[in-house]
């Protein structure tokens, strides 16, 4: 069986760890490979190789580091199709998908391209007497991220173009469920120029990532995954002194006011609600129709289209979902679905019990639908990560805006409407990160932010864009005096503007 190592100094490592763990196929329930698990030592070795790597490529031109992103860019678009395939056989999501998020990805190195534009600085003639004054943007360090299952190719792609495109070296611990298109895509950035040790892939679990937040010689870690990891990694990293991103879990709202178009809404939420099975943390997961008449009108449109859905693994070109990714997450939807019923909430469409022949110990659910769902219940409160949709009913506008700030997540929102005073009015009031108008899955692109408001983000920092920039640099500010000659004598006093 193909056993999976680490990545480094641009080759494939297999390390000292005897420990393995299981990749699974989630639309079968079997075995395909096992992932190497890196121990402490495995990981302070790799570690001292990135930390070697980093000030040769700091100081590499920016010009230069940009031009193995162009090459990077082009091997990533030349072998979509192999990793889409690859990404798929173990995130179970269909190919079209697959083949999004790796396009999504791109959009950041193409992004990166751009990095001398990028890290130009400012200038201040004349700040005093022959006094100028300039500031510019150095790499941080060695920056470690740490990645979730459910995008194993965008969420790390998010991360690394920005870090080493800006200077610095990077460690990457994906998600040890579906590790493979990972080792892929370094192969390719060590084929599109980036020198050894600059870039490094180690599988691993908490180990692993302890070991990363615990060494002095990285300077910045950036983690995407649950609440409950996030906050931990926050907490553990910024303790040992290093700066930290943590974007994590989310429960998005669409509000659906009385004048929305229900075919469009509709669309919107049959592709937000169960596109990869529900597995995004821009899902929506929750529906708030404003008014009796319009929540009804929302369940009539939806039951159908839910019901029609097509559940099937990737290698059937018609699957519309797939299989989520783990009996452990497969069990815990199920769970979820039962403490709704037993609260009360109205199951109007029960995705529970398909069966697909030849796929019987897969993980695959159908869409779900719950209406009738109050505040106050489990399935409202917490991420579900399935394919189940909850309708939240509002009577008013302000409800349904009071409702979603009061979340304890921030990630995204969207409103459905036609009313232009409306659809401001929300996007100026809502306590949320990202916010979609007539948009049911607002992710920015690449060279805006992408990042959550309360518990969805833990730092203070986005992702990609000008604020991924700011996260993977340090601002220095000088001032100086020319010509040097010139005295102005010993000055006691704090008199800024004399002569700074
Ligand atoms: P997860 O938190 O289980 O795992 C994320 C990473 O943390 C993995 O690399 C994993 O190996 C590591 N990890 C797990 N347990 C750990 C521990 N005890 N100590 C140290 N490291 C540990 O998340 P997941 O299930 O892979 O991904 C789904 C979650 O990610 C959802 O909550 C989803 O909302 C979130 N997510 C958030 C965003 C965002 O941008 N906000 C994007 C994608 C996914």
């Amino acid at each position: 069986m193909n056993s999976i190592g680490h990545f480094v100094s641009n080759e494939h490592w297999p390390g000292t760890s005897g420990r393995l763990g299981d990749v699974i196929n989630p639309a079968t329930g079997e075995v395909i490979s096992r992932v190497t698990l890196a121990t402490k030592e495995d990981v302070d070795t790799v570690i001292g190789i990135a930390a070697k790597a980093a000030p040769g490529w700091a100081a590499t031109p920016p010009a230069k580091r940009a031009a193995v992103m162009f090459n990077f860019r082009d091997l990533l678009k030349r072998h979509i199709e192999e990793l889409a395939v690859m990404l798929s056989a173990e995130h179970g999501k269909t190919i079209p998908d697959a083949k999004g998020e790796i396009a999504r990805g791109i959009e950041v190195v193409e992004f990166v391209c751009g990095v001398p534009q990028l890290l130009k600085g400012e200038y201040s003639e004349a700040v005093g007497q022959n006094v100028d004054s300039f500031s510019v943007r150095q790499p941080v360090g060695v920056i470690a991220g740490i990645t979730p299952f459910n995008f194993p190719a965008m969420v790390p792609l998010w991360m690394y173009p920005v870090a080493l495109a800006t200077g610095n070296a990077f460690i990457l611990k994906p998600s040890e469920k579906d590790p493979s298109v990972v080792m892929r895509i370094a192969e390719l950035l060590a084929e599109a120029g980036l020198p050894e040790g600059v870039f490094n892939v180690v599988n691993g679990d908490k180990e692993a990532v302890d070991t990363l937040l615990d060494s002095p010689l990285i300077d910045a870690v950036s983690f995407v995954g649950s609440t409950t990891i996030g906050e931990y990694i926050y907490q553990r990293g910024t303790a040992a002194g290093k700066r930290v991103q943590a974007l994590c879990g989310a429960k998005n709202h669409m509000v659906i006011l009385p004048d929305a178009d229900m075919e469009q809404v509709t669309d919107a939420l049959i592709g937000s609600a169960y596109g990869s099975a529900g597995e995004r943390c821009m899902a929506i997961s929750v529906a708030v129709p404003v008014g009796e008449g319009t929540a009804d009108r929302l369940i009539e449109a939806l039951t159908p289209r839910i019901r029609a859905l097509k559940v099937a693994p990737y290698t059937d070109p018609s699957s519309e979902l797939g299989p989520v990714i783990s009996k452990q997450s497969y069990d815990k939807i199920h769970d979820y679905i039962d403490q709704g019923i037993n609260k009360g909430a109205n199951l109007v469409v029960d995705g529970r019990g398909v069966e697909l022949q030849g796929y019987e110990n897969g993980y695959f659910i159908g869409g779900c639908l719950f209406d009738n769902v109050t505040t106050d219940m489990t399935i409202y409160r917490e991420e579900i990560f399935g394919p189940v949709l909850s309708v939240v009913r509002a009577e008013s506008y302000d409800q349904a805006v009071d409702m979603i700030n009061d979340h304890e997540y921030g990630n995204g929102t969207a409103i459905f409407t036609r009313d232009g005073d409306a659809a401001r009015d929300f996007w100026s009031r809502v306590k949320i990160g990202m916010v979609g108008v007539n948009v049911p899955i607002p992710v920015p692109v690449a060279y805006h932010s992408f990042g959550g408001w309360k518990r969805s983000l833990f730092g203070d920092h986005h992702l990609h864009g000008m604020e991924g920039v700011r996260f993977c640099t340090r601002l220095k500010t000088m001032t100086t005096r020319w010509p040097s000659g010139i005295r102005t004598g010993a000055e006691f006093n704090f008199t800024a503007g004399k002569d700074a």
